[in-house]
């Protein structure tokens, strides 16, 4: 991770650290190739002045000789004694550099020619500015070396920062397939990593809200129907009949309202989870007996259904625990619900609940139609039903086990399922007991 991390800060470094090298080796090889023609051109230059002026006396000789210098590097102009010239290499230059040859830079030369002490003359040498092209070819080469750099630098920064800037600005205008897709290992790979899953959170979230409207206004949609032709017989005069709607309505009516009820819940879990609060904010906890919820649930159901085996079993001294009751008993009762459901109504239905030192454990068994594996990992997702339960015209919604699971995990437990087709299914929850002190009866 930390190498990870270091990885764009040492491409920038080693970068600035090349540049410098570059830099130096270049300005190095300047000084060297600058330095040694001008030394050799002087001590050069000085034997052949000397040589030359001593064929002063003979001028064709000195005047060929001296043009045999035009195709080199030097140009070469002499003058006695008196500073009267002699003859030069190509187009002479002029005596008064004789005492000012700095004002033409470093290559120009004078010679004080003697022969024993006595001034005899004077050469001028300029080096031909064979180094000055030198320079500008060198200057240009540095120049083209060091933008190739910065752009090969740049380029690698900028292309993944204009991959992320593009799509979040596509990913903002509602595009929420754009990702940007950054492979590589540093931290603006890291970044760019980042916002793809964040996209694909942000996705799934949409589309599961979407989603869960659709399912609601689904649900609504068939009890309103009935209402709405209740309304209409009555309307028309047909009391008798609208008379005989009414139950039909009234438990419609008792469905959305439960139905409502479970979408508000969820969405209050939810929207908990989604602020980052602690898991099972929305909680009312209160000091609760674990047996009274249980007898709360096992009530409740044999009120509704007389008839229906249900078997309870439960330790002897089950804990007082710090629990939300009527989210705990919804939990309860949805279990039960299903568990008499999805199974035959001459089958028993099982309600377990155990204690250990860290854990509260209920298990609810039934022997009913069982869930098909490929549909167990579906089971807690807010509005599936499998096909094998739709089939059964038992109704429901298919909030109930999503919402025992938000519940359940809300109070930092867990929920599992195992179920066989055609067996049965069980499902046990399980929550921490955070206060093995509060026992009671
Ligand atoms: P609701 O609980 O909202 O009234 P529901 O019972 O269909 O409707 P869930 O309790 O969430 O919804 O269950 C989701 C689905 O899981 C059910 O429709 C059913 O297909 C399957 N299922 C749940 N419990 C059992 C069970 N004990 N046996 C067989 N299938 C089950
Ligand atoms: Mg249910």
């Amino acid at each position: 991770m930390t190498t990870r991390r270091g990885r764009l800060r040492l491409t920038v470094y080693l970068s600035a650290v090349v540049l410098v090298f570059v830099l130096g080796g270049l300005f190095a090889a300047f000084q060297i190739l600058e330095a040694t023609p001008t030394a050799e051109i002087r001590t050069m230059s000085r034997t052949a002045a000397e040589r030359l002026i001593q064929l002063r006396s003979e001028p064709a000789t000195l005047h060929a000789a001296l043009a045999a210098y035009r195709p080199t590097q030097l140009s070469i102009t002499l003058y006695d004694a008196d500073r009267q010239l002699i003859d030069a290499s190509g187009a002479p230059l002029p005596a008064r550099l004789i005492d000012h040859a700095r004002e033409r830079g470093r290559l120009t030369f004078v010679h004080e020619l003697r022969d024993g002490s006595r001034v005899i003359g004077y050469a001028i040498v300029e080096g031909r500015p064979p180094s000055l092209r030198r320079l500008l070819v060198g200057l240009a080469a540095l120049v083209t070396a060091l933008a190739l750099l910065v752009l090969v630098i740049v380029r690698h920064i900028s292309q993944p920062m204009q991959a992320l800037a593009s799509a979040a600005d596509r990913f903002g205008r509602g595009d929420l397939s754009a990702r940007a897709r950054i492979t590589r290992k540093d931290e603006l790979g890291e970044v760019g990593r980042a916002f793809d899953q964040m996209a694909d959170r942000v996705t799934l979230l949409m589309s599961t809200q979407r989603e869960l409207m659709a399912n609601v206004s689904h649900e609504l949609r068939t009890p309103l129907a009935r209402v709405q032709v209740a309304i209409d017989l009555i309307l028309d005069g047909v009391d008798a009949q609208a008379k005989e709607l009414l139950p039909e309505v009234q438990q419609d009516l008792t469905e959305v309202e439960r139905l409502i009820e479970d979408v508000m819940t969820m969405a209050r879990f939810d929207l908990a989870q989604a602020e980052g609060l602690a898991a099972g904010a929305p909680l009312r906890r209160e000091p609760v007996a674990v047996a009274a919820l249980i007898d709360r649930a096992e009530t409740r159901f044999r009120s509704l259904h007389a008839a229906r085996a249900l078997i309870v079993t439960r330790d002897a001294d089950l804990p007082t625990l710090a629990l939300d009751p009527a989210l705990m008993v919804r939990v309860l009762e949805n279990l039960l619900e299903n568990a008499r459901k999805y199974s035959e109504p001459d089958t028993a239905i099982e309600l377990d609940a155990r204690v250990t030192a860290d854990r509260l454990t209920f298990t609810i068994t039934d022997h009913g139609i069982g869930i098909d594996a490929a549909d167990l990992p579906k089971v807690f997702t807010p509005f599936f039903r499998s096909d094998r339960s739709r089939n059964r015209a038992t109704g429901g919604a298919g909030l109930g086990l999503g919402l025992a699971r938000r519940i359940v995990l809300a109070h930092d437990g867990s929920i599992e399922l195992t179920s066989e087709p055609q067996r049965g299914t069980r499902v046990v929850v399980s929550v921490p007991v955070d206060e093995p002190a509060g026992r009671a009866g």
